[in-house]
């Protein structure tokens, strides 16, 4: 799908059950054009802007597992849903280091690692916590100034420090492709991280799993299945358009 498609707003359980299903779906197809099994793709739900209620029906879906990329929001939202028995967090967005406390206390997952000064806060706050994150290193693929994340050409060196950090557990790395009408740009990006990922497993630091390929949002994630993502952050194709433009989450790193 072209990634400027309007969604309609997901305001029922039915609408959400059917969005569910029809993205899914697409993963399976996608699947079943590269030959591979869609057990092993991961839909991640993204509920950024998406209110407690609505957020209420996706569970009742059958979301155990949320992604948001502000981490204000999220924790506003995990401790209004905290009835909610298994639900877990997923932050996907930049961090500064000054709100690592916030990400140890309540997320189980932690995406965009890009710093060394990062992964040492989250470190820290972790273990007074007594708490452990999955974390995903994240790429900037495209080349855009615009995007976060590190260099290709700087992940190597930042993988061989991080088990220095005990109570992060790396799963893998996380890319944002470049936002474009052109499906061969999108798909070289999506590759591009593969590629990196299929040769740091080769000599990887024990400790340091690289199993996971996050990559893949509404307008692109059946690309990113073809090119091996086993996870796909997906939010506007399960609840509908966002008012918000996608630079209020994506601000330019020099802002
Ligand atoms: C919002 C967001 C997504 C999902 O984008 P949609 O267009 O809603 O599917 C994926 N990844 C990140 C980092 C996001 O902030």
């Amino acid at each position: 799908m072209h990634p400027f498609t309007s969604y309609p707003t997901a305001t029922s359980l039915d609408d959400l059950r059917h969005n569910l299903d029809a993205v899914r779906g697409r993963i399976a197809a996608a699947c079943g054009r590269v030959g591979r099994d869609p057990a092993g793709v991961r839909l991640l739900p993204v509920s950024k802007t998406v209110d407690e209620a609505r957020l209420c029906l996706a569970y009742a879906a059958g979301c155990r597992e949320l992604g948001e990329n502000k981490v204000q929001e999220a924790q506003r939202k995990a401790e209004a849903l905290a009835d909610l028995p298994d639900l877990r967090w997923s932050v996907i967005g930049h961090l500064q280091t000054n709100k690592a406390r916030l990400v140890a206390r309540f997320a189980s997952e932690f995406q965009a690692l890009d710093s060394l000064r990062l992964a040492e806060a989250l470190d820290r706050r972790l273990q007074a916590e007594g708490r452990a994150l999955d974390v995903l290193v994240q790429v900037n693929t495209s080349g855009e100034a615009s995007k976060y994340g590190l260099h290709p050409d700087e992940v190597p060196a930042f993988l061989h420090v991080l088990p220095t950090f005990s109570a992060l557990r790396v799963r893998g790395l996380m890319t944002l492709a470049l936002l474009s009408g052109d499906p061969a740009w999108v798909r070289q990006c999506f590759a591009r991280l593969r590629t990196l990922r299929d040769r740091l497993r080769q000599d990887a630091a024990p400790g340091i799993a690289l199993d996971e390929l996050s990559m893949g949002m509404s307008g692109d994630f059946e690309i990113a299945v073809e090119e091996g993502a086993t996870v796909v952050r997906v939010g506007q194709a399960i609840f509908g358009a966002r008012a918000l433009p996608d630079s209020h989450y994506w601000p330019t790193p020099a802002a």
